[in-house]
């Protein structure tokens, strides 16, 4: 397969499942995406816009930059095919809260910067950066919005493939800045973190890439299949994917033995069967979303013999004003109960108490969850050297 360039999603693309990138890349397919890549592809195309115009005005933010800015949303909002109707207020609210915090201080060096380069090794990479800010006359800080609902980890950030994609191009496209901060800035949870990499981890990096574009361009088209792996659900191309569509259509699950199994055996059948998993939770969600449309319009999902019928379980709530002035006071304690996060947000208000009630905190463990982590080889002739760990994947 020939290739024009790597960029991060055809990395990430290539070690989750080399058949994605053959649909990205090679042939005539759209990808499908579903509500919560267009409200990022929204919300995206608005801060761009936003703080394009705010770099000509060079000014505090006022009621005409709201107005342009959830305008610019809407519309592209509307021009995507958002259609879960709250999505649109979550990304009005999301851009309204960017736009509070607005600095016209900020050095804004570049938005939405789409490099095209290659790295010293001759690897072409591809890429957009959100935006870039000078700090000092040496750093600069590379911005990339997320919409997503909970932040990386550090771990997750040091090993963040998009950031270190964007650390090499800017280490080409601005050398006159010694140091560069990678931050996501999460607009839905108003949350930033930050990363950085070592000279050591960017040169690491650039052999990454290297052999990446080697492997790329092994790639037989014909020869490739698809590996199905727990993002398949959210995969943009499952309904191409005959790999998934056998998976799906497959009714047998092989049950072996686990008792005899090696460890190696247990562990790759683990992963199997989380991979599986999350698939199968993926095709439910659709499943669900049909039989709901369905019965909004009125349509009966049944054959011969069985129907789909739905059940609404009731939740009765009681405001706690209104209990605590029904009931005797001695008696509340009886039914109450303290809700941690609540009284987690009042701590942060009120700083005192943390000490007092870490005293009388009292904590219970849930059972265990197993997660499979990496670990490197012992090195047999040294044997006091601790074995190292890395995250690999939660169960
Ligand atoms: S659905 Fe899964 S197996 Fe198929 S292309 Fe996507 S990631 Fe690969």
């Amino acid at each position: 397969m020939q290739m024009k360039s790597l960029s991060a999603t055809g990395i990430r693309d290539f070690l989750q499942c080399v058949l994605k990138v053959v649909f990205r890349y090679d042939r005539e397919i759209v990808s499908m995406k579903n509500d919560h890549m267009k409200i990022g592809i929204a919300v995206h195309e608005a801060l761009e816009q936003f703080t394009r115009r705010m770099l000509a005005k060079k000014s505090f933010p006022d009621a005409s930059d709201y107005e342009f800015a959830i305008a610019s949303f809407m519309n592209s909002a509307t021009k995507v095919g958002l259609e879960t109707l709250s999505f649109y207020s979550d990304g009005k609210k999301m851009v309204t809260e960017y736009i509070d915090k607005f600095d016209p201080s900020e050095e804004i060096i570049d938005v939405e910067y789409r490099f095209k380069l290659e790295t010293p090794e001759g690897i072409p990479i591809v890429g957009a950066i959100d935006k870039v800010v000078k700090i000092n006359e040496d750093t600069i800080a590379i911005i990339d919005y997320k919409t997503a609902r909970t932040a990386m980890t550090n771990w997750q950030l040091r090993d963040d493939i998009q950031l270190s994609m964007y650390d090499l191009a800017a280490s080409l496209i601005w050398p006159e800045y010694k140091n560069r901060i990678l931050y996501l800035d999460y607009v839905r949870i108003d949350k930033q973190v930050s990363t950085y990499r070592t000279d050591e981890d960017r040169e690491t990096f650039r052999e990454f890439l290297v052999s990446m574009w080697i492997q790329f361009n092994k790639i037989e088209e014909e020869e490739v299949k698809g590996k199905i792996n727990n993002l398949c659900g959210w995969c943009d191309y499952k309904i191409y994917c005959p790999t998934y569509e056998t998976f799906i259509n497959s009714d047998s699950i092989s049950l072996t033995p686990l008792t005899e199994m090696k460890d190696s055996e247990f562990l790759n059948h683990w992963t199997s069967v989380n991979d599986k998993k999350s698939a199968l939770e993926s095709r439910q969600r659709e499943l669900k979303m049909i039989a709901s449309e369905r019965s909004m319009q009125g349509a009966d999902i049944a054959d011969e013999t069985r129907e789909l019928y739905t059940t609404q379980a009731a939740r009765t709530n009681y405001e706690i004003e209104e209990v605590v002035d029904l009931m005797p006071k001695e008696d509340l304690f009886a039914v109450l109960a303290v809700n941690k996060a609540r009284l987690d947000r009042y701590v942060r208000d009120h700083p005192d108490l943390k000490a007092p009630l870490a005293r009388i905190a009292k904590v219970n463990y849930n059972a265990p969850v197993f997660k499979i982590k990496k670990v490197d080889p012992v090195e047999e002739v040294d044997v006091g050297n601790p074995t190292t760990v890395k995250d690999e994947s939660a169960a």
